[in-house]
């Protein structure tokens, strides 16, 4: 038995606000969907990431069905994503019996390598079959270089989804992280920088489009006194009641970057000098939120694994993970075509085969901490 409590990898954290709207939506019975908190969630939201518009959905993974549709996507058309993510990003692109096309990530930043994307570009040029959409991530909450990337993109005349899951609070040259794409996404799932149990936003300034994805997130009903369906749509609105606890998350979701940068850099001064340790690093471009905090092993300077720190935290009772296996090495997308950054090496699965993620929630004490460091620092060193 472990006498310590379980350290998680990034539990949800509340303010004790959520309470308020909570209740609000209790004892005023709009505990249906709609309601006064959705509208005050998205319209804070919206002016939070400096955007004309957003809409409230049920999950990350369901706000980037509706743009991807939104864009047109369809039977048989190639969609382009980057590989190293969750798979909330391309499951979408399947839903509309698209084709995903993988995107290396570049080194310096973990994100879409512009160089992989010019290439898929290129050969989809020849091939006389361009990409419907771009879904580029913002990975464990650093900002992808969206100026290289759109210089490409709009080359071409291929809208971007900014799969802004994990980067809520972050910036590119200033400004939001989930504005840089016609459709920008965040996730509310439990274990993101903010939470609402579940749920997700679109974003985009394109109010229009906004509306007819409302229109498809509630059953896609026409406008007639009965029941009359002209189009398929989905069960995908926010509660009311999830809103509420969005709105309470809303209140401190600065003080939670600030707080999960903080774990990053105490990870960081704790643990750099052994030889072989590195960390991902912050493009110069933007301030990350540092969702996780993630680690990598350089195996020509260390022979410990990632699965044996994790595996060590493990029996110390404390959650860590690897990195994302990157979508192109998934059994699910066997045989879909991936362009690497390098000719003969993919970046994406060296940061899989040496990247983990530590605990980086921002309820983490100093203290805790200091358990997940001692542990790190004596499977590495003995
Ligand atoms: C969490 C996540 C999603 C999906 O969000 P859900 O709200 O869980 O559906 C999509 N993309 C990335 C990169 C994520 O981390």
């Amino acid at each position: 038995m472990n006498k310590h409590p379980r350290i998680f990898l990034s539990p949800p954290h509340m303010s004790g606000r959520e309470e308020v709207y909570i209740k609000e939506a209790l004892t005023s019975n709009w505990v249906a969907p709609l309601g006064p908190n959705v509208t005050a969630f998205e319209k804070e939201v919206a002016a939070y990431a400096g955007v004309k518009g957003a809409l409230a959905v049920s999950s990350g993974t369901a706000a980037i069905h509706l743009a991807l549709r939104l864009l047109g996507v369809g039977q048989g058309d190639i969609v382009f994503c980057s590989s190293l993510t969750f798979i909330g990003s391309a499951n979408p692109i399947l839903y509309l019996g698209a084709i995903p096309v993988f995107i290396d990530s570049e080194p310096d930043s973990w994100n879409m390598s512009p160089v992989a994307l010019g290439k898929a570009f290129t050969w989809a040029q020849e091939k006389g079959n361009m990409p419907k959409a771009v879904v580029i991530v913002d990975l464990y909450g650093q900002s992808a270089d969206f100026d290289a990337l759109l210089n490409i993109c709009n080359r071409y005349g291929v809208p971007v989804v900014e799969d802004a899951a994990e980067a809520m609070g972050s910036t590119y040259k200033g400004k939001a992280c989930g504005t840089f794409g016609k459709f920008g996404v965040y996730s509310f799932n439990g274990n993101k920088i903010i939470t609402t149990s579940g749920g997700g936003m679109l974003l985009s300034d394109d109010v229009e489009a906004l509306e007819k994805a409302l229109f498809w997130a509630t059953q896609a009903r026409d406008k007639a006194p009965w029941y009359q369906h002209s189009e398929m749509g989905y069960n995908y609105r926010m509660s009311n009641v999830v809103a509420g606890i969005g709105l309470g998350q809303l209140t401190v979701l600065d003080d939670r970057v600030r707080a999960r940068r903080k774990v990053f850099v105490r990870y960081k001064e704790a643990l750099e000098d052994i030889p072989g340790v590195g960390f991902m690093p912050e493009a110069s471009y933007g301030q990350a939120n540092r969702w996780l905090t993630v680690m990598t092993l350089d195996p020509n300077q260390t022979s410990t694994t990632p699965m044996q720190i994790i595996e060590a935290l493990e029996a110390e009772n404390i959650e860590a993970r690897p990195v994302w296996k990157p979508m192109h090495l998934q059994p699910l997308f066997a045989g879909c075509k991936y362009f690497s950054h390098e000719d003969k090496e993919s970046v994406a699965d060296r940061l899989f085969e040496t990247g983990l993620c530590l605990p980086s929630g921002s309820s983490m004490t100093e203290k805790e901490q200091q358990r997940v460091i001692q542990v790190v620092r004596r499977i590495i060193t003995s």
